[in-house]
């Protein structure tokens, strides 16, 4: 399907210089012709033709025309993506229908103009090619919780990297928040910024996972806004429609579906059920009386009528609490709770909770929130919006799909909260 495209370039200069037996001298040997393109300084005529503004690499990279999703091309001129660029190809016959010129290969990131087929190296070019793959190292992940950055998109709008609008595909608000969640959380981000770490693992949730991640950080979006598409459908194949685009459902299961998930495609072991904590937490204000479960001297009466105490045996350095408000009546039903549970959002004390092992001496007990996610509306209709806090300047955000609106901490502590996420204090 591909290449192909160098080889007529030396056929016309072969011949014309053989050996002369009559001893005369040879013959001038004929000067290579050159292409245009080969000339130095030479510089792609087209690149003026590229319309950045249509450049969209979020959807699935496949050919618009044969639907492949090998060996793609991106035309920069209309944004339409195209297999192959050799001759007969979809994108070289696009070059000549459209007299669209330049074509980028969306895997690599190379370049060509059709359908001449010569490679087109031009700096001009290194910011669609980082978009299209956004790179981090270690130095520039070290100042994304320190140092706030402000990006413009291509048309002229202002984003910070890591506060980044997602598209709502139809009914994934729901993905949305909890996507925006993980987005904050160090190690889990840090993780998924360095596709070393995972490039060779062959599972399309963790590297779509990864790819989102990348693009919510990067300073190099066109725009201010990402759309999941491609990891959704990762995640819809992978749960086998469990969570899938068009259908609502609930953020916390689909949080410790995700989590599973991604642990075992990684390659992690199956240990350690979920504690407590997600299933008994029964809403009531303040947040630090439905924790009280967990002091070791209340009791619970299970199903069967036994009783049971609870008390935390660690305390990681993050921390999930599911306030669970759905519930199903005898009508199977689902009820929501709306009672508003109050909290602060730094220095959660957790020691009152816990009992830690003698070799945990020193283990922090504190926690600030980081990110909670609330449900607004009817039980069964209603959306999922997430309150984020930014760490590089400190500040509270609003996230709801494509929205981002910067929010007083004190709207935040007085929420129906439905799932928070806390990090340990010195972390
Ligand atoms: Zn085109």
């Amino acid at each position: 399907m591909d290449g192909g495209d160098e080889s007529a370039v030396g056929a016309a200069d072969a011949g014309a210089s053989a050996c002369q037996p009559c001893g005369a001298p040879a013959p001038a040997k004929p000067r290579k012709r050159m292409r245009p393109w080969e000339e130095p300084g030479f510089r792609c005529p087209y690149l003026d033709t590229i319309n950045r503004m249509i450049l969209d690499f979020d959807f699935e990279k496949a050919c618009s025309v044969t639907g492949h999703d090998f060996n793609v091309y991106a035309c920069l001129v209309c944004g339409k993506f195209f297999q192959g660029r050799g001759t007969h190809t979809q994108a070289y016959t696009h070059s000549l229908q459209e007299s669209h010129h330049v074509y980028m290969n969306l895997q690599d990131g190379r370049t060509y103009c059709l359908p001449d087929g010569y490679e087109v190296v031009d700096s001009s070019l290194r910011d669609i090619q980082n978009m299209l793959d956004p790179k981090f190292t270690m130095a520039s992940i070290d100042t994304l919780d320190r140092v706030p950055v402000y990006a413009r998109g291509v048309d002229g709008s202002d984003y910070m990297p890591g506060l980044i609008g997602l598209n709502n595909i139809r009914h994934t608000d729901y993905m949305n928040v909890v996507l925006q969640a993980l987005a904050r959380v160090p190690p889990l981000r840090d993780f998924f910024l360095l596709p070393e770490n995972y490039a060779h693992i062959k599972s399309p949730l963790v590297l779509e996972f990864g790819a989102l991640m990348r693009k919510m950080w990067s300073p190099h979006n066109f725009k201010g806004q990402v759309s999941p598409h491609e990891l959704l459908q990762a995640i819809m194949h992978v749960s086998g429609n469990r969570f899938k685009i068009g259908t609502q459902a609930d953020p916390m299961e689909f949080l410790t579906w995700l989590l599973n998930a991604l642990h075992t495609d990684l390659g992690g072991t199956r240990k350690r059920g979920s504690d407590a904590l997600e299933r008994n937490i029964l809403p009531q204000v303040p947040l630090i009386t439905c924790l009280s479960k967990f002091d070791g001297h209340t009791t619970q009466e299970m199903m069967n009528g036994d009783q049971r105490r609870y008390k935390l045996t660690r305390l990681p350095k993050y921390l999930i609490v599911h306030i669970k408000r759905f519930s199903k009546n005898t009508q199977q039903e689902i009820e929501k709770n709306p009672t508003i549970v109050n909290f602060p959002v730094r220095n959660l004390e957790m020691a009152n909770f816990t009992e830690l092992a003698p070799d945990a001496c020193g283990t922090p007990t504190k926690f600030h929130l980081m990110c909670s996610i609330q449900h607004d509306g009817l039980p069964e209709a209603g959306s999922y919006r997430g309150f984020v806090h930014f760490r590089a300047n400190d500040a509270w955000y609003e996230v709801q799909d494509l929205h981002v609106n910067g929010v007083h901490p004190q709207l935040i502590s007085v929420s129906e909260s439905y799932i928070q996420v806390w990090r340990a204090a010195d972390d």
